[in-house]
C-alpha cells in the first residue's frame, strides 16, 4: 500500500520536470487514463488543471444571433440582393425603423429584449447615437468590410472604454482618456506587447524587467526565448503573506535598471487581488521611478470584489490587457483588449531615443504614415502584428468586435450585477466543497480572495497540519509533481503543478471554473485519502502517532 503508485509514477516523471505546465497537463492526463484530445470522452476523469471555464454568458450570445438575423434582413433588401444568394451592403438610412419593426416582430424571443435595451443604452446613457451604432454593429456582424480603423472600430472603441472603466476603474479617480485595441484574447496581447517593445528597444536583449510571482507561465517562458533574453527579478508573493507582495519585494522596482514590471492582478495561479495598500505602495514607488513601465494583466479582475487595477492608480505607466475568455466563458470567441493612457510613458520614452534608434523605427513605420517619429505605441502595436507592410488589413475581425460590444454593454447594463453575483456564487461554493471535503476548514474573510483557482501548498498546508517534522519527511519521500502523478493514477484527478507558475513551495493549481461542485468534493476527498496515506507512512516509519484525520490549527 505504501509504495503504491510509486514506481510508476517515478517512470513516468524522468525527464518531464522541464516542461511547463500545459505541457505537463497532458501527461497528467495520460496518467488518468485520459487523452488530451478526446476531452469528452473522459467522462470519468476529473480534468481541474483547466483554467477553461465550464459556465458561459447566454444573453449577450442570444443577442448576438438576433443581431445577426437583423444583419440578414438588411442586407437581402439592399438593392444588391438576387435569388442566387448574393446581397448587400446594410444601408443607414432608416436602420432603426427597420430595426424597431424587427424586435416588434420577434418580441419575446430570447436576446430580443437585451438587443432592444442595449441600443437604448447606447443611446440613452451613453449618448451616442442609436442609428450609427446600429449600422457599426450590423455593417460588423455581416463581416463585409475589413476592420477600419483596424485598431478597433469607432463606437465600439467607446464602449469597450465604458466596459473597462467600470471593471478595472470603477470609482477610483481617472484623469485623462485611453485608447484601446481590439486583439485576439489575453494572450495575442502578451504576444503583440513584448514584440512591440522589442522592436522599439522599450525592452533590449540583457534588460532587466521585473516578473509579479507566482504568475501565468508564459510570462515566465518568453522572457528567457532567444528573441528576447531578458534578465528577470522575481517579486514573490507568498502563501505565508496570503499572497500579497511584501514591501521588501516591491522595493525591488526601485532598481533603474527594471525597465519594466509585468504582473497578473487579481494573480494566477493563486487568484488574489493585489491589496489596498501594496497597489498603493507599487504608486508611490511610479512616483520616484516615472520611467517605470507596467504591463498588468486583468483577465479576473471582473470576478474579484470591488476591483481596482494598477492601472487606475499609476495610468501613464501601465499598459492594461484584458480578455473576455474567463469572465464570459467566451474562449473560443478569442477577445481581448489592451489600453493605454492617451499621455503615456511609452511613448514619451519612444521620444526620448538615441538618434540612430529613432531613424531605424522612421524607416520601419513610414510606409504607414507621414508621421512615423510620433507614431503611438499603440498604433505601433496594431502595425507590427501585421508585420507592418499588411498594416492596412490589421486589426481583430468585425463579428468579434460586435460579440465583445454585446458582452460590454451586458456587463454594463447589468446594474445589480447579478450575473458577476452569481459566478462569485458558483466558483466559491465549488471551492467551499473541495474544502469541505478535504477535511480542511474554509476560509473566508480575506477580501483580496478571487477563487478562480485555488493552490493546494503542500508544505504551507502539511505544516499547519500535521507540524513541521512532518513536511520535512514528506518532502524527502516524494519527487517534485510524484503526488500530481498519483492523484491522476489512482484517482483520476487532474491538477497542475503550480511550481510550474513560480510558487516556491510543490503545491497543486486547482481551476474552481470548470468542473460541478460534485466533482470538487470527489477531488476534495482523493487529496485526503492521499494525505492520510502519507501520514500513516510517517507514523510506520517513525514511530509517531500523528491523527490522519486531524484538523489544522486555524489561520492566524
Ligand atoms: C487565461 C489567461 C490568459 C489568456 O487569455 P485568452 O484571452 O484566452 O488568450 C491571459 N492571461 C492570464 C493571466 C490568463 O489566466
Amino acid at each position: 500500500m505504501a509504495t503504491k503508485g510509486n514506481g510508476n509514477g517515478e517512470k513516468q516523471m524522468s525527464g518531464l520536470e522541464a516542461l511547463s505546465p500545459f505541457e505537463l497537463k497532458d501527461e497528467l492526463i495520460k496518467a488518468a487514463g485520459g487523452s488530451a484530445a478526446a476531452r469528452p470522452a473522459n467522462i470519468s476523469m476529473l480534468n481541474a488543471g483547466r483554467g477553461n471555464p465550464n459556465f458561459l454568458a447566454t444573453i449577450p450570445r442570444h443577442g448576438f444571433w438576433q443581431l445577426g438575423l437583423f444583419a440578414m434582413r438588411e442586407s437581402e433588401r439592399s438593392f444588391a440582393y438576387m435569388p442566387e444568394g448574393v446581397g448587400g451592403f446594410p444601408q443607414r438610412e432608416g436602420i432603426i425603423e427597420r430595426f424597431d419593426l424587427f424586435v416588434r416582430e420577434n418580441k419575446g424571443q430570447p436576446g430580443i429584449a437585451f438587443l432592444a435595451g442595449a441600443v437604448s443604452y447606447v443611446r440613452d446613457q451613453l449618448g451616442y447615437s442609436a442609428g450609427d451604432f446600429l449600422y457599426e454593429m450590423t455593417e460588423g456582424i455581416l463581416a463585409c468590410n475589413y476592420p477600419v480603423p483596424d485598431r478597433i472600430l469607432k463606437l465600439t472603441e467607446n464602449i469597450i472604454g465604458q466596459y473597462l472603466r467600470r471593471e478595472m476603474i470603477g470609482k477610483h479617480p481617472f484623469v485623462g482618456e485611453f485608447d484601446v485595441f481590439a486583439v485576439e484574447g489575453g494572450t495575442a496581447a502578451m504576444t503583440y506587447i513584448f514584440n512591440t517593445m522589442r522592436e522599439n528597444f522599450l525592452i533590449k536583449p540583457g534588460d532587466t524587467i521585473a516578473l509579479g510571482m507566482p504568475i501565468f507561465t508564459p510570462y515566465i517562458e518568453i522572457p528567457k526565448l532567444n528573441d528576447y533574453q531578458l534578465n528577470v527579478v522575481q517579486v514573490d508573493a507568498t502563501v505565508e503573506n496570503n499572497w500579497q507582495y511584501s514591501k521588501e519585494e516591491l522595493d525591488k522596482l526601485r532598481d533603474p535598471k527594471v525597465k519594466a514590471f509585468f504582473l497578473v492582478n487579481p494573480s494566477n495561479p493563486p487568484s488574489v487581488k493585489i491589496d489596498d495598500a501594496s497597489l498603493a505602495y507599487i504608486a508611490e514607488i511610479v512616483k520616484e521611478r516615472p520611467g517605470l513601465i507596467i504591463l498588468t494583466d486583468d483577465v479576473y479582475g471582473t470576478f474579484a470584489d470591488n476591483f481596482v487595477s494598477l492601472f487606475a492608480l499609476a495610468p501613464k505607466n501601465t499598459i492594461l490587457v484584458y480578455s473576455y475568455s474567463k469572465y464570459f466563458g467566451a474562449t473560443g470567441w478569442r477577445l481581448g483588449a489592451i489600453a493605454t493612457h492617451r499621455d503615456n510613458v511609452l511613448d514619451h520614452t519612444l521620444a526620448a531615443l538615441s538618434k540612430e534608434e529613432k531613424k531605424e523605427l522612421h524607416k520601419r513605420y513610414e510606409s504607414i504614415t507621414t508621421d512615423p517619429d510620433h507614431l503611438k505605441f499603440i498604433d505601433r502595436l496594431v502595425a507590427d502584428s501585421r508585420t507592418v507592410a499588411l498594416n492596412h488589413t490589421a486589426g481583430l475581425s468585425t463579428p468579434q468586435q460586435v460579440q465583445m460590444v454585446l458582452f460590454s454593454l451586458f456587463s454594463l447594463m447589468d446594474t445589480p450585477d447579478a450575473y458577476k453575483n452569481a459566478l462569485k456564487r458558483l466558483i466559491r461554493h465549488r471551492k467551499r466543497a473541495l474544502f469541505e471535503e478535504m477535511g480542511i476548514p474554509y476560509e473566508e474573510g480575506d477580501p483580496n480572495q478571487v477563487d478562480y483557482y485555488t493552490i493546494l501548498d503542500m508544505e504551507y498546508m502539511g505544516e499547519r497540519r500535521f507540524g513541521r517534522d512532518f513536511v520535512d519527511w514528506l518532502l524527502k519521500q516524494v519527487k517534485p509533481n510524484e503526488l500530481l502523478f498519483r492523484l491522476a493514477e489512482e484517482a483520476r484527478v487532474v491538477l497542475l503543478p503550480g511550481m510550474g507558475f513560480g510558487t516556491p513551495h510543490p503545491s497543486g493549481r486547482v481551476s474552481l471554473a470548470n468542473l460541478n461542485e460534485s466533482d470538487y468534493r470527489k477531488i476534495g476527498r482523493a487529496v485526503r485519502k492521499l494525505t492520510e496515506e502519507y501520514v500513516q507512512r510517517y507514523n510506520d516509519e517513525t514511530g509517531k502517532h500523528l491523527d490522519p484525520s486531524a484538523l489544522p490549527a486555524p489561520k492566524k
